[in-house]
């Protein structure tokens, strides 16, 4: 079976002015990476070329955190991923519960934004993931393969290639409560079923699928255990560069 390089990727949303974003990475470039991992950094939009400036010649990657769908145009506010990628961006974030849930990214727009980071060779981290209403109904695996489904609709393997998931339950972002390794490891395990289903067995072991949710220091390492977690999507405690580094460096 593939060996999956691990992927740890920090959102840093809205935070961080210029000053900060630049003292983050500058630390995180000398937090070591003993596990090889791919370290990506997602800035905002304001930071993002400062912080890939700095990046370059590091391990670390650097992504945007959502991308229009369309290439330029009057869509006020908005940032295409003509402009991510000028600005340094190779990877973009889509799907974020909080982009799905606060500004209305709906499957279709989604697949929209999946078509426009295709076309302009930008890595995709697609965030899936549950309310707590709707894992309290027994709903969680059935609304992550609909995301799946529509989101990535229209797509091969071949073209999706490279494609990382993030599993993010609605219920764990932001709020302290993690998922349990158990609950982690079941949904990426149908999560992968899903892309064997769809793209073959091949494309399923190559693809790397994220648990996002109040990963930490202290939680990383048991997350990190499950067989089918490549990797963390981690919020909060990447704006801290001790904490980032020691999620970076799981055990
Ligand atoms: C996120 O924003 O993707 C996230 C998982 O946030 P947190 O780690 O703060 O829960």
């Amino acid at each position: 079976m593939t060996k999956r390089t691990p992927v740890i990727a920090g959102n840093w949303k809205m935070h961080n002015t210029l000053a900060e974003s630049a003292a983050l990475i500058e630390a995180l470039k000398t937090a070591g990476n003993k596990n090889n991992a791919e370290v990506i950094v997602a800035p905002s939009f304001t930071s993002l070329a400062k912080v890939a400036e700095l990046a370059k010649g590091s391990h670390i990657q650097v992504s945007c955190q959502d991308v229009h769908w369309e290439d330029k145009g009057a869509f006020t506010s908005a940032v295409s991923p003509v402009q991510a990628k000028d600005a340094g961006a190779t990877l973009t974030i889509l799907g974020h519960s909080e982009r799905r849930s606060v500004f209305g990214d709906t499957d279709e727009i989604l697949n929209k934004k999946v078509a426009a980071a295709l076309r302009h060779g930008l890595t995709i981290i697609f965030c899936v993931g549950e309310t707590l209403q709707e894992r309290e109904a027994n709903e969680t695996i059935a609304v992550i393969n609909a995301q799946l489904e529509n989101g990535l609709k229209g797509y091969t393997a071949e073209e999706l290639k490279g494609l990382i998931i993030a599993y993010e339950p609605v219920w764990a972002i932001g709020t302290g409560k993690t998922a349990t390794p158990d609950q982690a490891q079941e949904v990426h395990a149908a999560i992968r079923q899903f892309l064997a289903d769809k793209y073959g067995q091949e494309y399923a072991d190559a693809t790397r699928i994220l648990y996002g949710g109040s990963v930490k220091d202290s939680n990383v390492d048991e997350i990190m255990a499950q067989p089918d977690v490549d990797g963390a999507l981690v919020g909060g405690q990447a704006l801290l560069a001790d904490k980032f580094a020691r999620i970076i460096n799981f055990n």
